[in-house]
């Protein structure tokens, strides 16, 4: 058989890794991660380029390449009750474990989460929409004052890690223009450690726990507070080695404090929904008027998706990107935006690397269905300033120097490509 090229995997990489017995050198790995995720491979270098977004081992056809699992490590953990441990659920999960559980497609579990989390023996559980709305607030005023200096703009969102990475690595002059913002789960875990164990007045160490769509967050979490990242597909793995009796469990809520967000923040699942969610919050710092419903919302971006807002008494031009060569196209033009929103991961998190698999030829209706679940789901509280949860948060408790704790500092990853032809021979 053609030995084809193969994606190079470094042992340390934390979201992948490859089993080469099963390897049947068929290519199908370098093609997705060259054409479709947008990898430069003549670039690399002797550390494997990747932004650890798991479509590699999506694709593999023999279960070769297989997402790094730490979910047998807390089950450990779960046996020591010395230990108190919080776990936060992001907003894809909710539409997306159920198919592993023997729910139809697109059933939205939201309210038997916190019961299966509590059963597995967790003694906090939160929800990351909290966190969500916490990055808005952040973004929105980031955004407000960018567009009255004038400075790094366009603002690009920054709570995909695979992108993040993809600009540290391709294009470091970019990395002013993104937001500081901390991601969702950055936000939970950095308040579970402060906020949260200062309200309760909790002496003890809190371990802080994110289910998440996305092999990248296991990349993400190598800086920050959090301390483990399991994928959709471990929490299933979870519960079924648990003999968890689903049917048995009753419906109730994630924790008071930082339990639940807006209909906007659940958004945060699909490629669209960080822009919708910013521009409606920017919009009301901007103006004390509350947008009405809709008035931001763009398509989940299957690539890459364009509009033109009114936005108080200026128009504000804003893209969409689903991937990182849509991503290329736009940076050609990038001056003409005010707002980029980048997302690695075909329809956003909902269609991330540590989903629930399922036949290729399904993919789009199960992306579809995952989507129109997260459109459907029930809120009373649309954005993130309505929230009582979070108006607590800054009124009792975020002074402008614990403020500064929700940003970060993206880092310049160039060393780790090579330079391009070009600036070579320059
Ligand atoms: S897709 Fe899987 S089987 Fe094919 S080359 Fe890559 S690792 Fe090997
Ligand atoms: S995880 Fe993503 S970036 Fe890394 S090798 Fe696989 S496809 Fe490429
Ligand atoms: S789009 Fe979402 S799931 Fe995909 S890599 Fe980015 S953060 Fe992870």
């Amino acid at each position: 058989m053609e030995v084809k090229k193969k994606v190079r995997v470094s042992l340390d990489n934390p979201s992948i890794g490859r089993i080469n017995e099963r390897c049947i050198n068929c290519g199908v790995c370098y093609e997705i991660c060259e054409h479709q995720v947008g990898i430069d491979h003549s670039r690399e270098s002797n550390e494997p380029s990747c932004i650890n977004c798991g479509a590699c081992v999506q694709a593999c056809p023999r279960g070769a390449l297989v997402t790094k699992y730490n979910y047998k490590g807390i089950l450990n953990l779960l046996k020591d009750t010395d230990k108190r441990i919080a776990i936060s659920v992001a907003p894809a999960v909710r539409v997306s474990l159920g198919e592993e559980l023997g729910f139809p497609l697109g059933t939205n579990i939201e309210n038997l989460l916190p019961s299966i989390l509590r059963h597995l023996g967790f003694e906090y559980t939160f929800d990351v929409t909290f966190g969500a709305d916490v990055t808005v607030m952040e973004e929105a005023t980031e955004l407000l004052m960018r567009l009255e200096n004038r400075t790094n703009l366009p603002i690009f969102t920054s709570c995909c890690p695979s992108w993040v990475k993809y600009a540290g690595m391709y294009h470091p002059e970019l990395l002013p223009n993104l937001s500081t913002a901390k991601s969702p789960i950055g936000m939970m875990s950095t308040l579970i450690k402060t906020y949260f164990r200062e309200m309760n007045m909790i002496e003890d160490e809190i371990i802080s726990v994110v289910v998440a769509p996305c092999t990248s967050k296991k990349y993400e979490i190598l800086d920050g507070d959090t301390d483990y990242v399991i994928t959709t597909r471990e929490l299933a793995y979870m519960i079924k080695e648990c003999n968890i009796d689903i049917p048995s469990l009753k419906p109730s809520e994630f924790d008071y404090l930082m339990g639940h967000g807006s209909k906007s923040a659940v958004m945060f699942g699909r490629s669209g929904g960080v822009m919708e969610a910013v521009l409606s919050t920017a919009y009301y710092l901007k103006t004390k008027k509350t947008p009405k419903q809709g008035t931001f919302r763009i398509p989940p971006a299957s690539g890459l998706e364009k509009r033109t807002f009114k936005f108080g008494n200026r128009l504000i031009n804003v893209a969409v990107i689903a991937g990182m060569t849509n991503l290329e196209e736009i940076l050609k033009s990038k001056e003409d935006y005010d707002v980029i929103e980048v997302m690695n991961c075909k329809g956003g998190c909902i269609g991330g690397g540590g989903q629930p698999l399922g036949p290729k030829s399904s993919e789009i209706e199960r992306l579809d269905t995952r989507i129109r679940a997260l459109d459907n789901s029930d809120n009373d509280i649309i954005y993130a300033y309505q929230n009582r949860q979070i108006e607590e948060l800054y009124e009792y408790y975020l002074t402008m120097e614990k403020r500064e704790s929700l940003h970060t500092v993206h880092k310049n990853l160039s060393h780790l490509v090579k330079p391009k032809k070009e600036d070579i021979n320059e």
